[in-house]
């Protein structure tokens, strides 16, 4: 079972990430926790948080660059071995921010994503949605990807939902202003049904 976590810098993703994988743990689920950028070349992630700032197009071959290895190297080799796999980050992070966000049009990211995916979609998205104004107050060490503004976030924050209206099998849409302990509370409760 491969899951995923969006949203929004600051939305909670990674705290979520963890208590899910302690969850499942407790479960007896064997669990492969990773994320994006990152997760299939660390390198690469440096380069996008820390580097000089790059045409939008430079910025998604990057983190394409990163899913593909991503995909292949950890992935699937986890979900093989039998693993559930959450990652904090996934394929609809470009396709909001630098989709929705930036401006590059979706046809040209969605093909380059085949390959890079190798069309390998998780079987729930959890977005845990925030409104922009809230996202810019949570990120307190903004780097040069989230010195993008208000305006930028709202774009991205749209992205998302429209891409779970496209996709309501697939996503759950949370509250992210809500606790920590509730929000857990949620997507353990959609979780249920897949459990062993
Ligand atoms: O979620 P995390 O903090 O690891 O993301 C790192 C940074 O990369 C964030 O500032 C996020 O806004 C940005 N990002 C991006 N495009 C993506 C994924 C993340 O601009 N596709």
């Amino acid at each position: 079972v491969f899951l995923t976590l969006e949203g929004l810098d600051g939305a909670g993703k990674s705290t979520q990430a963890r208590l899910l994988a302690a969850f499942l743990e407790g479960r007896g689920i064997g669990v492969r926790l990773t994320r994006e950028p990152g997760g299939g070349l660390p390198e690469v992630r440096e380069v996008l948080l820390h580097g000089k700032a790059l045409s939008p197009e430079a910025e998604y071959l990057l983190f394409s660059a990163d899913r593909s290895e991503h995909v292949r190297k950890v992935i699937l080799p986890a979900l093989q071995e039998g693993l559930w796999v959450i990652s904090d980050r996934y394929l609809d992070s470009s396709l909001a921010y630098q989709g929705y966000g930036r401006g590059l049009p979706l046809p040209w990211l969605l093909e380059v994503a085949k390959g890079a995916t190798l069309g390998l979609k998780p079987h729930r998205t959890f977005l845990l949605d925030l409104p922009p104004e809230e996202a810019l107050k949570r990120v307190k060490d903004p780097d040069r990807l989230e010195g993008l503004g208000l305006a930028f976030f709202g774009r991205v924050r749209e992205g998302y939902l429209r891409l779970a209206e496209a996709e309501p099998e697939r996503f759950v849409v949370l509250d992210a202003t809500r606790p920590t302990e509730a929000l857990q509370a949620e997507i353990q409760r959609h979780l249920l049904p897949l459990l062993p």
